[in-house]
């Protein structure tokens, strides 16, 4: 799309703007500052967002974000071994993380079972959430989706899923609002959901 007229600085915005949460107006000041920035800023910034894709990849158990095999959660010998905090996204990993409150692992299923958007159970990572249970100590699942309507089918879907294993099944306890994302909110109510987790 024709912003400005120059081909180099239109396409700096319109590449941008596909960015998440970033607006026509957004992008156009970024662009600008980019523009306008010391020489070394484009350059770290470019080579910054080709290594985030060259250097990383999923963690082989969890699919969270991973240097290695193992992410760097899986591979805490600290981390109760116990526990799985099944997310949604690696975002909410992160979010979940800075709350402080969670010491066990986790696994991300890579979206909510939502037929608006055709996405369906087997489209998920819920087989390897099965194979998990079978083969690791799992003693307890806390499930921390987001609490849209698609996120509470996907729980009630889960926990259907695991009812016959001999594990304790947890959702994050109410505070959340319906309808928002873990990612969005403060590190200190994600902890006190965490901590008031309510048994299914
Ligand atoms: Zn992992």
């Amino acid at each position: 799309m024709v912003i400005t007229g120059i081909q180099a600085l239109d396409n700096l915005i319109n590449e941008l703007s596909k960015l998440p949460g970033i607006g026509r107006k957004t992008a156009q000041r970024l662009a600008v500052f980019i523009l306008k920035s010391e020489d070394s800023f484009p350059l770290h910034l470019s080579e910054a967002i080709r290594r985030v894709q060259e250097e990383t990849r999923l963690c082989q158990r969890c699919f969270n974000i991973a240097e290695d095999r193992l992410c760097r959660i899986c591979a805490d010998p600290r981390r109760d071994k116990h526990k799985i905090c099944v997310v949604e996204d690696i975002v909410d990993v992160m979010a979940i993380e800075g709350s402080n409150e969670y010491n066990g692992l986790y696994h991300v299923l890579g979206g909510v079972i939502s037929p608006l958007a055709g996405v369906a159970a087997d489209d998920l990572r819920l087989k390897e959430l099965v194979d998990r249970c079978n083969t690791e100590e799992i003693q307890e699942i806390l499930l921390a989706l987001n609490s849209s309507t698609e996120g509470e089918a996907t729980m009630i879907y889960i926990s259907k899923l695991l009812r016959d294993k001999n594990i304790r099944l947890t959702r994050i306890a109410s505070g959340i609002p319906m309808g928002s994302n873990l990612e969005f909110i403060d590190t200190a109510t994600i902890g006190r959901a965490i901590l008031t987790r309510q048994n299914l």
